[in-house]
């Protein structure tokens, strides 16, 4: 066998499980009532599997976007119960769910058609999903209660929770929500269901919204969805660090430029710290000039075009520091929401493209 010798690439994710507990339970508690976890896309990039085990046991469930994404989840050990939120694509998917013991949302006439031909030995719960302004997904307000009292009759289909999505519930102006409020009241006005209305955004911004089942996905990993600009409403610590150091520091002269296509220019003799990190582990390509990056404590301006491999920093007013300093691409020091609107997206795509660099897992605490 051939020595390997393994030079230690400095770039990793952290994943404060502590953190994440910490933040289910500020939605528990603006919440109340029983709520489900939202961990679809990989948990927002932060590892379903790590998620679901460090929140199993104060979360009364979880919320995913496919039926793969759930199975993953029962083939981890994960009991409970488990929601998909888009339902299922195919009549075979229906089958799988009735198999791993998961709730679908059912959103289509033909969701209907397939539960009522799909066996099952119990009842199975189902969630509807009723549009109130979003339309993607979702009966309309008037069919509503047809569709429920045809759910009903399905001997097999067991507890319904009726459930909406809001299109914008990131500000906190209440108007924003009124009008989805007020269709929701009129279409569910007398049915004896649960129901389940509030995101991240709708928990820390519009208490009137509350139902009987929250769905909070973002709040959890640490994150205010409104612009970055508004502080936290909720003390929210974020669960993902992306750290690396830098890895060499050389001098550029005036006129020299760095990177590709030379986008920046030094103009006067600039030092640059090179950062082995760059878009193939998740920090956009799009993040413009000047985007913070935290080198031993101190902000500074990233400089030239992100890499698939590199990122480049100015280190000229920061003359102390040497190879090796610790670097913070995002967490503590520099929000994720900042490098997100710098790059102009949002953290949701920043956290959901987080890959390849290694993930280390922190206090895997089992609460009780
Ligand atoms: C993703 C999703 C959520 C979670 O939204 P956040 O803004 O991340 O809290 C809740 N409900 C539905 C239907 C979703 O698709």
């Amino acid at each position: 066998m051939r020595d390997l010798i393994i030079m230690a690439r400095p770039t990793r994710f952290h994943i404060h499980l502590d953190r994440l507990i910490h933040n289910f339970k500020v939605a528990q508690r603006l919440h109340g009532g029983r709520v489900l976890a939202v961990i679809k896309a990989n948990a927002y990039g932060h590892g379903d599997v790590a998620c679901a085990e460090a929140l199993n046991s104060i979360a009364d469930g979880f919320a995913v976007a496919t039926l793969e994404e759930a199975i993953h989840l029962r083939d981890a050990g994960i009991p409970g119960h488990i929601l998909l939120l888009e339902g299922v694509f195919e009549k075979a998917e229906m089958r799988e769910a009735v198999t791993h013991n998961l709730t679908p949302v059912i959103h289509t006439p033909w969701q209907i058609g397939v539960l009522q031909h799909t066996d099952f030995a119990t009842p199975m719960p189902v969630w509807l999903k009723l549009d109130t302004g979003m339309h993607r997904l979702g009966f309309q307000p008037e069919e509503l209660r047809e569709t429920y009292e045809m759910l009903r009759r399905i001997a097999h289909v067991g507890e319904i929770t009726i459930m909406t999505h809001f299109a914008n519930a990131d500000g906190a102006d209440p108007e924003a929500i009124a009008e989805p409020m007020r269709q929701f009241h009129k279409a569910t006005q007398g049915l004896a269901v649960s129901t389940s209305l509030c995101n991240s955004g709708a928990i820390l911004g519009h208490p009137a919204a509350y139902g009987d089942w929250a769905r909070p996905g973002l709040m959890l990993y640490g994150i205010d969805p409104g612009v970055p600009a508004i502080r936290p409403r909720q003390a929210l610590q974020p669960v993902m660090r992306l750290t690396s150091e830098i890895s060499v520091i050389r001098m550029l002269a005036v006129g020299d430029a760095v990177g590709y296509g030379g986008l920046f220019k030094a103009q006067r003799p600039t030092r640059v710290g090179i950062i082995p990190c760059g878009y193939a582990d998740g920090y956009p390509r799009s993040a413009a000039q000047g985007t913070p990056v935290a080198v031993a404590g101190t902000l500074v301006p990233l400089i030239g075009r992100i890499s698939m491999d590199m990122i480049t920093v100015d280190l000229t007013e920061v003359p102390q520091i040497q190879p090796g300093a610790p670097v913070e691409l995002w967490g503590d020091q520099v929000a994720v929401s900042t490098v997100a609107q710098s790059a102009g997206t949002v953290a949701y795509e920043v956290l959901c493209h987080a890959r390849r660099a290694e993930i280390q897992y922190h206090a895997v605490v089992r609460s009780s």
